[in-house]
């Protein structure tokens, strides 16, 4: 009689358990090029506020669009972040977890083909400094953790 194959209750390792290569080179490409969102929970706008020494009230007029129930930093014409400049984000030590968490977005590494996709609009995707398999996921649930697995639209580093 064939032995029954042992069930296992550890979960299989993902695709990218050797660690995925992502250094940023700064291109800008992710904070705009296209109109996007740019979500921020209440923590963050009290954060990017005080960063800027302005009140709440000011900032959220200033500097975001609310869409529907939520908050949304605004675009330049162009479509740029309003925070983005030639010499990089403005708010870079305090942006937002989107930001932040890119290019480990959930739907960036959820296989081996989104990964390859991501590489074609970040040129600092495949490749540079070796993130491990836990940096990476304590870097895409960050984005989970504030606000749910949403990440879309403009990002940047
Ligand atoms: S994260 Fe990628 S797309 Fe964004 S600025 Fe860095 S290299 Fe460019």
């Amino acid at each position: 009689m064939a032995r029954r194959r042992a069930c296992s209750t550890r979960a299989q390792a993902p695709w990218y358990a050797n660690g995925l290569r992502f250094t940023c080179t700064r291109c800008g490409g992710c904070c705009g090029g296209g109109p996007g969102y740019v979500w921020l929970g209440a923590d963050e706008i009290e954060r990017i506020a005080r960063y800027l020494k302005l009140p709440v009230e000011e900032f959220l007029q200033s500097y975001c669009r609310r869409v529907f129930k939520r908050v949304s930093l605004r675009e330049t014409a162009n479509y740029d972040c309003v925070f983005f400049t030639p010499a990089g984000c403005r708010i870079y030590s305090v942006r937002p977890a989107q930001c932040s968490s890119f290019p480990f977005w959930p739907d960036n590494i959820d296989s081996p083909e989104s990964w390859e996709d991501t590489k074609t609009r970040c040129p600092g995707a495949g490749q540079g400094r070796l993130y491990q398999r836990a940096e990476i996921e304590t870097i895409r649930d960050r984005l989970r953790t504030t606000r749910g697995a949403e990440g879309s639209g403009t990002a940047s580093c």
